[in-house]
């Protein structure tokens, strides 16, 4: 497998001096696994996704915050007459997605329906395990105002986590402990810092901390820390990661890939 930050930013898309290095666009991780393509969340970061691919890609969507499906609209690929995107929605059927879709997508918030573009997007049913070409897809609950849903990728015998979104409690801990038990990589929300935690919990957030203790608990073998305050220059970012002396932990940074 093989994994391209596109949006690592949380919350709200941002773009400006100081800002190049981490990169502003929100949540989207292109994950490609031989001719199969697996998007994480549809921020604006889908933007800088291909438009090309062998098969249709499936994008799969951890929840319906804006700033996880803000790409949507202008992903090129809806504009290739014939191409088609599939799209898993967090919803309990895909009658349901397609209503939430049209509500955000649709005017006079949006010029058209994202169904109608000319490019086909099909609505997946969200039925987990799933597979999806070289992908073996599972799912668990998080904990984030509204849910969201935690997600692992397999293929060739390696496997990631993505827990974005993701509010660290005692209740339902051990459960994430054993859904992400051994993996190669654990992608994990670390968008504030223990003080800023104090005062936002009930946000739906964790920290870097949180996320290296769920690292050591899980026996993950790396930890890619995501979902950045958009308020955060690079210089804060640096000095955030440089706090955490970890090998095998880092925040991620747009444009970056990794390959397991
Ligand atoms: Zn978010
Ligand atoms: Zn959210």
């Amino acid at each position: 497998m093989k994994l391209t930050v596109l949006g690592a930013t949380g919350s709200m898309a941002v773009s400006r001096k100081g800002r190049e290095f981490y990169g502003g666009a929100t949540s989207c991780y292109m994950v490609q696994a031989g001719e199969d393509c697996v998007f994480l969340d549809a921020g604006s970061g889908l933007l800088a996704a291909p438009s090309e691919f062998p098969n249709p890609p499936l994008i799969l969507l951890s929840h319906l915050h804006l700033d996880h499906m803000l790409g949507l609209g202008m992903y090129r690929r809806l504009l290739m007459k014939g191409e088609k995107t599939r799209l898993c929605m967090p919803t309990p059927d895909v009658e349901s997605g397609r209503e939430m879709l049209d509500r955000l997508y649709s005017p006079p918030f949006w010029p058209l329906s994202l169904l109608d573009c000319a490019g086909e997007l099909e609505l997946v049913p969200p039925r987990f395990p799933m597979q999806y070409g070289a992908f073996h897809i599972e799912s668990m609950p998080g904990n984030h105002p509204g849910g969201c849903l935690v997600f692992k990728l397999s293929s060739g015998g390696k496997s990631m986590v993505y827990l974005t979104d993701y509010e660290y409690t005692p209740d339902g801990f051990s459960e994430i402990v054993d859904f992400a038990r051994g993996t190669d990589l654990l992608l994990c929300d670390g968008q504030y810092s223990e003080e800023e935690y104090e005062v936002r919990r009930g946000f739906g957030h964790s920290s870097p901390e949180k996320g290296i203790h769920l690292k050591e608990r899980c026996g993950a073998k790396r930890l890619l820390l995501i979902h950045h305050n958009p308020f955060y220059s690079d210089t804060e970012l640096h000095v955030r990661e440089a706090l955490i002396h970890k090998p095998g932990v880092h925040f991620a940074h747009e444009g970056e890939v990794i390959d397991l």
